[in-house]
């Protein structure tokens, strides 16, 4: 290999836009919790199949020969159960010919998002902390992210913990250079759903500066307190909004990898051209499937977020006896602990230590953050990640656990 083209050899061969990105966090800890045989609580997965209905139509579509590529922008019966789906639940019309694309989960959907509308040097906002793929994302496409700190504030009257961003770090962040808001309600992993008047400023800011709105609302349907709204629907919104969603979540069909993005057609006509050459298609017979998950009765939606809201009020009241700080998320199906109370700092330490002294797999919050250090303070250094969408017996197992190892 030529020196002059400034290469590192076989030895170090990662270009510089995937300098630093390692193994993913949820790889790395669900491996740990293989090799030690701990319960996992960490990776965003559930541990139970999602409905029967909708499998059963993944095995008919494989028996019916529905396995050969399908149309470019999906199948067409998901492309207007996607419509449907929008309309029936947030009142937001959108043509399931040209104004959706189904992708290889909501990763592939953000990944051509960043490919195929961010130049080179375009920035990117985000709020801090991170779902793990933006920032690398945002590199393979040579953007610059440009986080805004969501941070922890305790309400003194009910003790209960919310996430805010300061408004004048927010308006400070975005210029000429801002191509993009990246933002994802309900939040990974804080559980913030942003509510209302915030969306109201971040539509203010994106029609103001000319952005593009990107939003990842894969925990849609796991509100617990507050109200799902589409930055898409807001004023001046609707022609410069992507809508990202994905089957894992809602469905809990993870590893089906069945995504999708909507919005106006040129948006959605840019990302189907970087996206034909990631993946060209993917999923032919999930595709259909997913379109009967979409179709189910309200009460399947009513029960889905019922259930994850138990499971939540469960895991936070066990973690609240054993003394850890608990932010009871609004949304998703996370919830963050504050190892500070107990006397510990460091997060990853803690969660690297924590399979061998609790048998127990969380994920430290630290990772998902953009900024190392505000000040002289490392954000998010003392919280931990626990996923919530795990079988009661597994999630009472594991409160018990951290209760014998930690327990004052
Ligand atoms: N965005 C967020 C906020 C997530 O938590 C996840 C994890 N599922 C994804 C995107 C990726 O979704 P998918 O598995 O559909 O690619
Ligand atoms: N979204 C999941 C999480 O936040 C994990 C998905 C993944 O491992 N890529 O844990």
């Amino acid at each position: 290999m030529s020196e002059n083209r400034g290469r590192k050899g076989l030895s170090e061969p990662l270009t510089t836009r995937l300098d630093g990105f390692g193994t993913t966090i949820f790889a790395e800890m669900s491996a740990l919790a293989v090799e030690t045989g701990a319960l996992n609580l960490g990776q965003g997965f559930p541990d139970s199949d999602g409905p029967a209905e909708v499998s059963e139509a993944a095995i008919r579509a494989i028996r019916d020969g529905v396995n050969q590529y399908p149309p470019g922008p999906g199948h067409p019966d998901l492309l207007l159960a996607i419509s449907e789906h929008q309309q029936r639940f947030w009142n937001h019309q959108v043509d399931p010919n040209g104004e959706i694309l189904v992708t290889a989960g909501a990763t592939e959907a953000l990944a051509a998002s960043f490919l195929a509308l961010c130049e080179p040097g375009d920035e990117v906002v985000v709020f801090d902390p991170t779902y793990d793929s933006y920032a690398a994302g945002i590199s393979i496409a040579g953007a610059v992210i440009r986080p805004v700190t969501l941070r922890p504030e305790t309400d003194p009257s009910t003790n209960q913990v919310t996430y805010h961003f300061d408004e004048a770090e927010l308006r400070a962040v975005f210029g000429p250079k801002t191509r993009m808001l990246l933002l994802n309600t309900p939040h990974n992993p804080t559980g913030k759903v942003f509510s209302p008047t915030e969306l109201d400023l971040l539509a203010e800011l994106c029609c103001h500066h000319d952005v593009i709105a990107v939003c990842d609302e894969v925990y849609e349907h796991l509100v617990f307190e507050g109200q799902h709204q589409l930055l898409a629907k807001k004023p001046g919104m609707t022609e410069r909004t992507l809508t990202i969603s994905s089957g894992g979540k809602t469905f809990s069909f993870t590893g089906w990898k069945v995504g999708w993005v909507s919005g106006p057609q040129v948006l959605v006509s840019a990302v189907r051209t970087a996206k034909q050459f990631l993946t060209f298609v993917n999923a032919a017979p999930f595709q259909p499937a997913i379109a009967v998950g979409l179709r189910l009765p309200d009460q399947y939606f009513r029960t889905f977020v019922e259930d994850l809201r138990a499971k939540r009020d469960l895991l936070c009241n066990a973690l609240g006896d054993i003394g850890f700080g608990v932010h009871r998320p609004q949304g998703t199906y996370f919830a963050t602990a504050d190892i500070g109370p107990l006397g510990f700092t460091n997060g990853i330490k803690f969660c690297l230590d924590l399979p061998r002294t609790a048998g127990v797999v969380a994920v430290p919050s630290g990772v998902f953050y953009q900024q190392k250090y505000i000040g002289k303070i490392e954000p998010g250094a003392s919280l931990i990640r626990f996923c919530f969408a795990k079988d009661k017996t597994i999630l009472t197992k594991s409160a018990n656990r951290l209760k014998k190892a930690f327990a004052q």
